[in-house]
């Protein structure tokens, strides 16, 4: 787990800015090629969880990043058991917990999963934050950030991250732009894919696949207009309430919900300790954690 000692780490997100005005351009282009038009990954699964591993420290080190060992090992124990039954079983799932109001989840390629504190505030039961997770677990299992960052970035770029031998701000800047690319999310066949996945994967660990429902409900009604969901920081994403219907009549159609259970493991007893953020609590990241890169 990326988690670290004694609280929650604070460090500068100022190279957070640049990046985003970078991944615009990239998603740009990712999304013209939406519409069916099958890309091929290139990337190897091994140079996956290598790129994965480097996107994965760089988050740890510029993310408040949530230590309480009782949710962390909640929202890990949810998503191990949906992922050692997705089809992916065989690469390890990190989970952890980002201190971040807005109500958001992403998947980072190779494995990582983070969910933001705003969104774990917003959610009720487990099978809801099942249904975010296993979401999440879809796009890993599907290899859609692999295929953005290849499509966005370029393989060259890729290779370069994985094999070294571009300059320590020409590697970094590829880093910062692949962190942006995956949190700003997909396009809508990747998505509803990821829907799809995350609700039968739901069904088979146990959990009834209408949290995932549920939980994109609730995120509807905290983002402006409805139309927001995780992940997307594009409003040209399907509205909530379409992507809703969707997963509410695949579960039907296929018969997913069959009694499951909505809360086997109460919720309420993390939810209660999950961070507001009040200024001052949280302790301040080791120097040697907080690199001197980004804008
Ligand atoms: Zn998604």
């Amino acid at each position: 787990m990326e988690q670290t000692e004694g609280g929650i780490v604070i460090t500068r997100r100022g190279w957070w800015g640049s990046a985003l005005l970078m991944v615009f351009l990239f998603v740009g282009s990712a999304t013209a090629i939406a519409g069916g038009k099958k890309s091929d990954v290139v990337i190897g699964d091994t140079e996956e969880r290598d790129i994965g591993a480097k996107l994965a420290a760089r988050i740890r080190a510029e993310k408040r990043i949530v230590a309480d060992k009782a949710i962390v090992d909640y929202v890990s124990r949810t998503g191990q058991n949906i992922a050692r039954l997705s089809d992916r079983p065989d690469i390890p799932y990190h989970f952890a917990v980002i201190e971040d109001k807005t109500p958001n989840a992403f998947a980072v390629p190779g494995g990582y999963i983070y969910v933001h504190t705003g969104l774990l505030k917003a959610l009720d039961t487990q099978s809801q934050l099942a249904g975010v997770l296993a979401h999440e677990i879809g796009h890993i299992v599907a290899r859609h950030g692999v295929k953005q960052l290849q499509e966005g970035l370029g393989v060259q770029a890729l290779t370069t991250l994985v094999l070294g031998g571009a300059s320590r701000e020409s590697t970094q800047t590829v880093v910062d732009a692949s962190v942006a690319v995956v949190m700003t999310g997909y396009n809508r066949n990747m998505e509803s894919e990821a829907d799809s996945y995350g609700a039968m994967y739901m069904a088979r660990a146990g959990f009834n696949p209408e949290g995932m429902a549920q939980a994109m409900d609730k995120v509807a009604v905290l983002t402006e207009g409805g139309d927001g969901f995780w992940e997307s920081l594009d409003k040209k994403h399907t509205p909530a309430a379409k992507r809703v219907a969707a997963v509410r009549a695949e579960i039907k159609d296929k018969g997913l919900d069959a009694g499951l259970p909505s809360d086997p493991q109460p919720y309420r007893t993390v939810k209660s300790r999950v961070p507001s953020r009040p200024p001052g609590r949280w302790s301040r990241a080791p120097a040697s954690r907080s690199p001197r890169y980004g804008a």
